[in-house]
């Protein structure tokens, strides 16, 4: 009675398929058979908060003068440890009152930073195979998406190159990801260096998510962005807390760099959402300054997670290039096989879910990510059932 058509706005039926949906709907099917599923889908770390984390918000939590709304670009105690560490890590120097922004988790800003910059009809330019935010949150602001595929030739970095003159023209804003989640690729300075003279030639707001800088290996360290000389003139970078200090469920993150992009994201968030919880802040404090002492050995242990899966699969027969970083495996499908057909293969022959390279846009077609979200004990297993069963 008094019923009508609920229609949704456009840019919610423009959203693209939802592609995992044939994969859950398997996976589902053989939990409900009852088989043993090795999970290598999921890019959640499995491992918990280190404590002294928990500890300090457990303290924080019961002081009343952080039970009101927080401050809305994040406390300034926490800023100052953001800059801190981007100091000692980096050895890049940021203002925390102007060039610091607290984030509920990085994907809210990622999500947010279109709508101070983008109006309708500007371009993004957006790395695909990638984060499938990048390009909703451009729609979300009325902006073209404008692909930069990852390719094998060019050792999955965005060939800015290939990137024709007139797009560059009315591009406006420019996501990168380094370490890459799916490729685990990592950029190096060389190619920042490229981005920051693109970006200043084509003004081009230049938006670097480094969730994974804190996952990597072989004490192999990736680089800033904003060690490029000039990256502050035209571009911020994303951080967060949630992979490196396996604080995924405690929403924190931050962005740092140029404070106009700074500001503007800003206005955007001050007007949607009222910051991140003040003792979730100071715990990120703790987090901050603990000088590696709570990431060398989680650092450790994806390494020996990826040194028992990587030559496990290449000994198989398939082709991948060991991550330097993050937790991802960017595998090749053997031939004869999509994205989609080998993944359903592995779940349904073996029981292990990985996730279709075209998940993540088109040219992730060819590819399937596995993750290194699980024991290393799990992950021999794995090797030990796609091995009975071959392809
Ligand atoms: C996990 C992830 C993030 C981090 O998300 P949070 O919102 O900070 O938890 C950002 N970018 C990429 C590519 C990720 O995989």
């Amino acid at each position: 009675m008094g019923g009508f058509p609920i229609t949704y706005a456009e840019r919610i039926q423009k959203l693209p398929p939802y592609l995992f949906a044939a994969i859950d709907e398997m996976k589902q099917k053989a939990m409900a058979r009852g088989v043993d599923i090795i999970n290598l889908g999921i890019g959640d770390p499995d491992l918990p908060t280190p404590a002294p984390i928990i500890d300090r918000l457990k303290k924080a939590a019961a002081d009343p003068k952080h039970h009101q709304y927080p401050s809305y670009d994040g406390m300034l105690s926490f800023r100052t440890a953001v800059s801190r560490w981007y100091k000692k890590r980096f050895g890049v120097t940021a203002d925390p009152a102007t060039e610091v922004l607290t984030l509920i988790g990085s994907k809210e800003g990622i999500g947010h930073v279109p709508l101070a910059f983008i109006d309708s009809g500007d371009v993004v330019l957006v790395p695909s195979p990638g984060y499938p935010v990048y390009p909703v949150a451009a729609s979300f602001a009325g902006g073209t998406s404008y692909t930069m595929p990852l390719l094998k030739q060019n050792g999955f970095l965005p060939d800015l190159n290939a990137i024709p003159k007139g797009i560059a023209q009315r591009a406006k804003l420019m996501f990168l990801n380094s370490p890459n989640n799916p490729t685990s690729v990592v950029a190096d300075q060389e190619f920042f260096s490229r981005v920051v003279a693109f970006a200043q030639e084509h003004h081009i707001i230049v938006c670097h998510d480094a969730a994974y800088s804190e996952i990597y290996f072989d004490g192999k360290r990736p680089t800033s962005f904003l060690e490029a000389e000039g990256a502050m003139t035209v571009g911020i970078e994303f951080h967060s807390l949630s992979k490196t200090f396996n604080m995924t469920g405690w929403r924190i993150g931050f962005a740092v760099g140029n404070r106009e992009i700074i500001a503007g994201l800003g206005k955007v968030k001050s007007n949607l959402d009222s910051g991140v919880f003040q003792a979730v802040q100071e715990a990120g404090i703790t987090a901050l300054d603990s000088d590696d002492q709570l990431t060398e050995g989680l650092r450790k242990i994806y390494q020996e997670r990826r040194d028992v899966l990587v030559p496990g699969l290449q000994a198989l027969g398939l082709e991948l290039d060991p991550p330097t970083a993050a937790f991802y495996a960017w595998i090749t499908v053997p031939k004869g096989y999509t994205s989609t057909s080998f993944t359903a293969h592995l779940l349904e022959k073996v029981g292990i879910v990985t996730t279709p390279g075209n998940g993540f846009g088109d040219p992730g077609e060819g590819y399937i990510r596995m993750t290194l979200t699980t024991s290393k004990e799990r992950l021999a297993e794995a090797i030990e059932r796609i091995q009975k069963v071959g392809w």
